[in-house]
């Protein structure tokens, strides 16, 4: 035994022991389960290695962590143990087992194989329930194993665990299982708490932990806890099956969730067999799982094994690669998704977690990074559970890379190495300028038309039906073109020859020749489809059609925003009818960016027009001037769109739903509720050819 085999194991205990105090008393670890586990054997093959290295106070040797005062102790007449993990993930840790309890129950190779009840390692806390004549009296945590905290409070907000046994009333049946947190009440607790603006959890397991350790059974019972019954502890008065099967069926029989995955299974092979049905549904399992257990299923045989200091013989813990995992973050830059939205991305080391390698993670948005703390250098802990993408839940503040930093002449500090990340101002793809909505958490590049991360959108938006309609320019074409280099900008749209289509891959002349006829159709278009296809965000087609309403001409929508005095042009924006504030900004912002201006100048120049009339002009004439209308069924003979149109050409605004503000229902064929609505608030009710005649067409 060397002096730095001795030194290590110091440290190792140490470190485990601070680790398992946030773990077992905090319910706030510092580090994931992996990291503590592979310390956690290291630290036990250096004690198997050199027996004097075990001390008293050495993590191997103890179960859990110390009870908390705050709590009354609860002393296990049967102690609680833990369970021995088996390291190897593989079919390997199974055969070790079986192995083991052969030998154990000195069995030869001519003996039966071993039956063993197997069931899921669920990712929760320890609990003991105590009845007394079938009633509930007291719920204590693990503990340290030999004394728990009374719990009993917080355990009864838990609705599935039974008050009163179900046809048992012995003098005393102790209960043991899992609390925990399903998967979808932990996400909706996270998305809770965010609303709030409150701390997001990191997993369900600490969160369950936290929950039935709460002081506070108020707070407990705002945490939605789950229950599995797997054990029994102090039994008097009830006569206990045979095999370890038997008694969950007889659990589950007295009224306790006892979960449904588990079999009895021959030997080794039957193990592995279940091992593996348990791999691939782990992701697909409500709650997190960190392994599968096995248990020899026979009592008699589990007595004759007995335990050792902390675990039974009788009893292993075969465990699957862990869904958390550390690594450290090597920068964090931005991504600029389709719609502008510009997202942080955690450029990390690469790492193996719930099945897959990771290289980056999101970090969603700049308040999310504030409120994880993290910066470059750091060491985080990423989750993989679930089908779910990798995320960063917490960082190891411990491990932040540090420097130091002269003070003045003579003193220096120690200073995080790295900087606390900020958004970028300009968009890294365009370098248009960045903006921020109003109470929106995400940031935007404002170069709806010229970045390239979101040209593919822009230009599918842009050639949309409702927009410039130009018909044939979809999805694909779109796709091939721009990744061709044919297209950047929609102005591109209108300088394209029949010689740069035909050269495209599967595009025949004719389709071309369609595609072009179009292009050449679409340049005769209305301002308010002009200003719907430029895509300005939150700029749908009944703002499009206000504002085009509004200012009459596209130069005075132009000027009105782009004024110096940006109250006045958020002010001139908000005149129009329908437009709050945010829809003004987004469209100040797409108009004082030059670059999109340039695209729009573009459009204009290949000869993209419209007619242009004064200012509100359209508003003061119409036979429809000021009416609301409202449509539904079926129409004989015009579209909802084409009769949309004529309400909106003859002054009037087609609305959505019926309220006391319609001044006609336009009913056709099948038309529903709207209709009795109508009816019931006497509203004049027209068919197609009434319409027409109102606004002076006949049919
Ligand atoms: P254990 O969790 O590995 O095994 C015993 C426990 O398993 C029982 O107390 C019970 O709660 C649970 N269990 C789940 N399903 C069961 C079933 N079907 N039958 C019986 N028991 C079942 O042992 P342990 O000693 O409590 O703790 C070790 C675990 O805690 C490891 O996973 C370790 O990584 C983790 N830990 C983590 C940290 C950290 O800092 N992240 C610190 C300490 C411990």
């Amino acid at each position: 035994m060397s002096d730095a085999d001795i030194q290590r194991a110091a440290d190792l205990r140490d470190q485990l022991n601070r680790y398992a105090h946030a773990y077992y008393v905090l319910d706030a670890p510092l580090v994931p389960d992996g990291e503590y586990d592979r310390l956690f054997n290291e630290l036990s093959a250096l004690e198997a290695a050199n027996p004097a290295l075990r001390t008293a106070d050495s993590p191997t040797q103890r179960v859990g962590g110390k009870p908390l005062d705050a709590f009354a102790p609860v002393r296990h007449v049967i102690p609680m143990l833990s369970i021995r993990t088996e390291t190897d993930s593989g079919p390997g840790g199974a055969e070790t087992f079986d192995t083991r309890v052969r030998k154990e129950l000195a069995l030869t190779e001519a003996d039966a194989p071993v039956e063993y009840a197997a069931e899921l390692k669920f990712d929760g806390l320890a609990i003991s329930l105590r009845f007394e004549a079938g009633v509930l009296v007291r719920a204590a945590t693990r503990g340290d194993g030999e004394t728990g905290e009374d719990v009993t409070q917080n355990i009864r907000t838990i609705g599935q665990i039974p008050l009163r046994l179900a046809g048992v009333t012995a003098p005393v049946l102790e209960v043991r299982g899992e609390v925990y947190m399903r998967r979808d009440d932990f996400d909706a607790l996270n998305a809770r708490q965010q609303e709030k603006g409150e701390k997001t959890f990191i997993n369900p397991r600490n969160t369950a932990a936290g929950a039935v350790r709460q002081l506070d059974p108020k707070i407990a019972a705002q945490r939605p806890l789950s229950f599995f019954a797997y054990g029994l502890g102090e039994v008097d008065g009830w006569t206990v099956p045979a095999t370890h099967s038997g008694m969950l069926d007889a659990l589950a029989a007295m009224g306790f969730p006892v979960c449904a995955d588990r079999v009895v299974a021959q030997g080794a092979a039957g193990l592995i067999a279940f091992h593996q049905a348990i791999a691939a549904k782990r992701d697909a399992l409500p709650f997190d799982i960190d392994g599968v257990v096995y248990k020899v299923n026979a009592r008699d045989l589990q007595e004759r094994m007995g335990f050792v200091s902390r675990e039974p013989r009788w009893a292993v813990a075969h465990k699957y690669p862990p869904q958390e995992m550390l690594t450290t973050v090597e920068d964090i830059d931005v991504q600029v998704g389709r719609t502008g939205a510009i997202t942080p991305v955690a450029r990390l080391a690469p790492v193996f977690v719930g099945g897959v390698t990771v290289t980056n993670a999101t970090l969603h948005n700049l308040d999310r990074i504030r409120e994880l703390d993290v910066r470059q250098g750091d060491t985080v802990i990423v989750r993989r559970a679930g089908d779910v993408i990798p995320e960063i839940v917490g960082i190891v503040a411990e491990r932040r890379p540090m420097v130091e930093e002269a003070v003045d002449l003579v003193e220096t500090r120690t200073v995080p190495q790295y900087k606390p990340f900020e958004m970028p101002t300009a968009c890294p793809v365009c370098g248009s300028h960045v903006a921020r909505e109003e109470g929106e958490a995400a940031y935007r590049c404002t170069g709806g038309l010229v970045c390239s991360a979101q040209r593919k959108q822009a230009l599918l938006h842009f050639a949309g039906r409702r927009a410039m309609d130009i018909e044939g320019l979809g999805d694909k074409l779109v796709d091939q073109m721009v990744d061709a280099g044919l297209l950047r900008t929609p102005a591109d749209i209108y300088k394209l020859g029949i010689v740069k289509l035909a050269a495209l891959e599967r595009m025949a002349e004719k389709s071309a020749s369609n595609l072009l006829a179009a292009i050449e159709t679409s340049r005769n278009t209305t301002l308010a489809r002009f200003i719907y296809a430029l895509g300005i965000r939150n700029v749908g087609e009944a703002t499009a059609k206000d504002l085009a309403r509004h200012f009459g001409k596209l130069d005075g929508l132009i000027e009105a925003a782009t004024q110096p005095d940006e109250a006045a042009a958020i002010a001139a924006l908000q005149a129009v009818p329908d437009i709050g504030p945010i829809v003004a900004q987004s469209i100040r912002d797409f108009l004082l960016e030059p670059l999109n201006v340039e695209v729009i100048e573009q459009l204009r120049a290949a000869g993209v027009s419209w007619p242009e009339s004064e200012p509100s002009e359209l508003l003061a004439t119409g036979p429809l001037l000021g009416k609301t209308l409202v449509i539904t069924g079926t129409l004989p003979t015009l579209s909802r769109d084409d009769a949309k149109a004529l309400i909106e050409a003859a002054g009037g605004k087609a609305a959505g739903s019926v309220s006391k503000k319609t001044d006609y229902l336009v009913a056709g064929e099948a038309a529903g509720s709207k209709l009795d609505k109508a009816q019931e608030l006497g509203i004049p009710i027209l068919d197609e050819a009434g319409l027409l005649a109102l606004i002076g067409q006949t049919s």
